[in-house]
């Protein structure tokens, strides 16, 4: 990219950013019900504003997504798209210093539901866009800002309702989302790690259905639903399954081990012994398992005739859902537990031997002089896996660092971004949207 370009002015940048931020907030989009539509009217107008061409997409008028596009002359390929969604999850407002929708600024903090997840990205994007339109900087790709709605709520009325209505809205090369992001601070050591996520673990969110013969609790018998269903529970819970570190779970440590920041090279062993002591890390290595409701009985007198319980497996990544499912009936080895599946998405990982991957290198080498990059993996999942099926290299990168005392705050309690992040979140973004579509 040619250095003689104009550059923004990020200090006005990101106090506008953090002004639109902080009103962006005050907007009721808690899912449910969602009400995506007060983000759209919200974003359009902005967008009219600056003149930047959008349209909407809507399967219910009060949910639409919006999709805005600055055309580049193509001699790159297809788009970039900027990902982001518009709907935020629920806040328990008693437990907040500040009311969620307050979108406060005070003690150099954005506050309030959705500044991390995903309101905050979905800004700096939309600064990132308005950027270029403004400084009439040339694209040789389209760079597309996708804001969605229904995310948290697993996407019908967002990405999935574009993918089946309007694939050519996804149609692109690139994609840059949530799911990664910076730390300050990795497994106890002070250093800038920028995760950049490139693949997510599958939900498999099942059933286990259990029935039997009802009668009086005073004569208890062998064919009782509840404790049926609790043996498979135990069986299940007992169930020893060995790690299975993917070739990104490999790579990731083995760039933090690059780093100085594990002593040892990732080994079954090594990786074995990190997962007892960090969760996260023991469920990047395995499909994890969690019994999440259980359901049966009306009275302590009385035997149930039937009795459900639900689980949320997450398969590690490219991990077959019918395999599991056979491993699992074999463990439980009860036929009369019905494993029914409530919702699946198994999605491959993306290579990080790409154009925007390096990319990313860059604008993080030149931006954030010493810091790591680390492919990584997301036991949760985005709308990526949309893109990810389709075989498009899509990314979860929020180019910020966060503090260790910012990471439980998404979907928990006093959610915020510190200003010096808009302005960090800012320069990486545009770097690399500069380097990929410049
Ligand atoms: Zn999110």
């Amino acid at each position: 990219m040619a250095e003689h370009q104009p550059r923004p002015d990020w200090a006005a940048m990101t106090d506008e950013a953090v002004g639109l931020l902080a009103d962006y907030l005050r907007l009721d989009t808690i899912n449910p019900p969602g009400n995506e539509y007060l983000a759209c009217e919200w974003l359009a107008r902005i967008l009219d504003t600056e003149g930047i061409p959008y349209q909407t997409y809507a399967r219910d008028p009060a949910r639409p997504s919006l999709v805005a596009t600055l055309r580049g002359d193509g001699s790159a390929g297809r788009a970039l798209v900027l990902l982001n969604h518009t709907d935020v999850v629920p806040a328990e407002a008693d437990h907040w210093s500040r009311p969620p929708l307050s979108g406060v600024v005070e003690d150099d903090y954005v506050w309030g539901r959705g500044a991390m997840d995903m309101k905050g990205m979905g800004i700096l994007e939309l600064m990132v866009l308005i950027a270029h339109r403004r400084l009439g900087l040339p694209l040789r790709r389209d760079l597309t800002f996708m804001a969605v709605a229904d995310e948290e709520a697993g996407g019908a009325y967002g990405i999935d309702f574009l993918d089946r209505e309007h694939p050519e809205v996804i149609d692109c090369d690139f994609v840059l989302n949530e799911g990664g992001t910076g730390a300050a601070e990795v497994f106890g050591v002070r250093r800038p790690v920028f995760h950049v996520c490139v693949a997510e673990k599958g939900p498999l969110w099942l059933r286990l259905v259990t029935k039997g013969t009802p009668g009086h609790g005073s004569v208890p018998h062998d064919d009782n639903a509840l404790e049926r269903l609790v043996r498979a529970i135990i069986r299940i819970k007992g169930w020893d399954r060995p790690p299975m570190p993917s070739p990104e779970v490999f790579a990731y440590f083995e760039a933090l081990h690059a780093a100085g920041i594990l002593p040892g090279p990732p080994s079954a062993q090594t990786m074995r012994t990190m997962g007892r002591d960090h969760p996260r890390v023991q469920s990047m290595l395995t499909n994890s398992i969690a019994v999440t409701t259980i359901n049966a009985g009306v009275r302590p007198n009385v035997i149930p005739a039937q009795a459900e319980a639900t689980l949320d497996v997450r398969l590690v990544a490219g991990y077959d859902p019918e395999r599991f499912l056979a491993e699992l009936r074999g463990v439980i080895d009860d036929p009369r537990v019905e494993v029914q599946t409530i919702f699946s998405s198994s999605t491959p990982a993306s290579s990080t031997n790409t154009e925007l991957y390096r990319a990313i290198e860059r604008a993080v080498a030149a931006t954030c002089k010493g810091a790591v990059i680390a492919p990584s993996i997301s036991t949760g999942f985005t709308d990526s896996r949309v893109f990810r099926r389709r075989g498009i290299p899509t990314y979860g990168f929020i180019p910020i660092l966060l503090e260790p005392d910012d990471s439980g705050r998404t979907h928990g309690n006093d959610e915020r971004i510190s200003i010096e992040n808009v302005n960090l979140g800012l320069q990486l973004l545009f770097q690399t949207v500069r380097e990929v579509c410049g």
